[in-house]
């Protein structure tokens, strides 16, 4: 059994390591570790809870160590939870070096963090958007001699989807070096990223986790078949079974959208419990509260849109609860990657209507792993069924007093500025104008 050392790994930092307990390399780490330090492009394919962000943090700590200076490493990530939690562990990590990192993400001040890049920080992690216009913007910082550029979640970095990250990625990859070691990491090994390994990098080292299944073995996977109407009754008839019988159990439940999670919330707080929420409509700084508090065990049950469903690190979580399937096998994936993270034991239960039974089907071939049905005593759950509906209801109605859709309205409104995709004109200036504008620009535009 190979342990850091044999692994190439500096004294200094495999006594960091031991002081954080981390004492054996994983397999994703054991594999990629050594090919990085020696200078290898490296494509890892690893399952979340997997330890791949120590796989590529160590060895850039160590390259770091031997010849520091700034700005030495790019990180991208596609979200800003997983850019706080990636520079959470270079800092950790990296305490002896005195690491100096940044981290460039939407939803924080862009003065700031022009003010810190062009303090030369050794790490730079950053979601794609924020760095781009950073780029755009300003030229007080150079990354022409980084030796890292590392993409973690490549697959939904280089994907065209929802969120298209392809013209900042290009922006970005105008100012890199072309010497530089590029690693990407993933939990899931796409077309893409197939693509990606034959032609645009330099004979990268190749891993993909041996494993048949993409999600962990220590993880019961389960579901329940239930109607629309009954899901909730369900929901809270489980929670009850698991805080009656555990006292230090924690649980994320999985929404499709801000508005149920937010519902959802409310509702489960009316029958008592510790919940709290986590979902995109929320400020980042209300986002971290909460997050935090979770963590902490303030509150012992949070509701999240998937928005929060990669890279949030929270060891400690026994149960995650699908309220709605996921269409898409691999955000089943990474929701239920919160839980069983890092050898521990951990329940995942699917929510699943008659509607939804070939999403199922689907999830089942991607893990190629059946679901089992968690055994319920439908009795119990009928008890409640018109308590919960009503108490869900009188929520929907307390929600709607409020301004929750308006604000999802101007959310999505700046999203679209943000992205440049939507000019906004007054509904006060008159036609002949707007016709004008709409020629120039060749956008759409909206009323404000
Ligand atoms: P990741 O897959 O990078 O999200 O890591 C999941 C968790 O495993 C993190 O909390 C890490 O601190 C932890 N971890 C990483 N490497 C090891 C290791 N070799 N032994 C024990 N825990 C680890």
């Amino acid at each position: 059994m190979a342990d850091f050392s044999s692994l190439g790994l500096s004294d200094w930092l495999v006594r960091q390591c031991e002081q954080l307990g981390i004492n054996k390399p994983t397999p994703v780490q054991e594999h990629c570790m050594p090919a990085i330090l020696q200078g290898r492009d490296c494509l890892g394919c690893a399952k979340t809870g997997s330890g791949k962000t120590a796989a590529f943090v160590l060895p850039v700590l160590q390259k770091l160590s031997e010849d520091p200076y700034g700005i030495f490493c790019l990180v991208l990530t596609p979200t800003r939870s997983l850019a706080y939690q990636i520079a959470e562990q270079f800092r950790v990590l990296g305490k002896p070096l005195g690491l100096k990192d940044c981290i460039i993400v939407g939803g924080m001040d862009m003065v700031s963090q022009a003010l810190e890049l062009s303090n030369q920080p050794h790490v730079v992690v950053a979601t794609p958007g924020r760095l781009a216009d950073h780029i755009r913007s300003s030229n007080t910082f150079s990354m022409s001699k980084i030796q890292f550029l590392i993409m973690d979640e490549a697959d939904r970095l280089l994907e065209q989807g929802c969120t298209d990250f392809t013209k900042d990625l290009e922006t970005i990859m105008g100012i890199l070096p072309a010497k530089r070691q590029t690693l990407l990491f993933s939990a899931t090994l796409t077309d893409t990223l197939q693509e990606l390994k034959k032609i645009a990098m330099n004979q990268p080292y190749f891993w993909e986790s041996k494993s048949e299944t993409r999600t962990v073995e220590e993880l019961d996977q389960r579901y329940i078949l239930t109607p629309e109407k009954v899901k909730d009754a369900y929901l809270v008839h489980l929670i009850q079974t698991f805080t009656d019988q555990h006292d230090d159990w924690s649980i994320i439940i999985f929404t499709n959208t801000c508005k149920n999670c937010q519902i959802i919330t409310m509702m489960l707080r009316e029958f008592n419990f510790p919940t709290i929420s986590l979902h995109s409509m929320m400020k980042q700084k209300q986002r971290f509260a909460n997050l935090a508090k979770f963590k902490a065990s303030v509150y012992k049950i949070l509701i999240a849109t998937d928005v929060a469903a990669r890279g949030l690190d929270i060891p400690t979580v026994q149960v995650v609860i699908n309220h709605n399937t996921p269409g898409i096998p691999k955000i089943y994936i990474h929701r239920v990657g919160r839980t069983a993270r890092a050898g521990r034991n951990g329940v995942s239960i699917t929510l699943v209507t008659q509607y939804d039974i070939h999403l199922v089907h689907s999830i089942e071939e991607q893990t190629q792993t059946k679901l089992k049905e968690y055994p319920v005593e439908e009795k119990e759950v009928l008890k409640i069924l018109t308590q919960v509906n009503v108490t869900r209801r009188e929520c929907e109605i307390k929600l709607e007093s409020t301004d929750f859709d308006e604000k999802k309205e101007i959310n999505k409104r700046k999203q679209l500025i943000l992205e440049g995709k939507v000019h906004f004109f007054f509904s006060n200036t008159p036609l002949h104008v707007q016709s004008k504008l709409e020629k120039v620009l060749s956008h759409g535009l909206t009323a404000l």
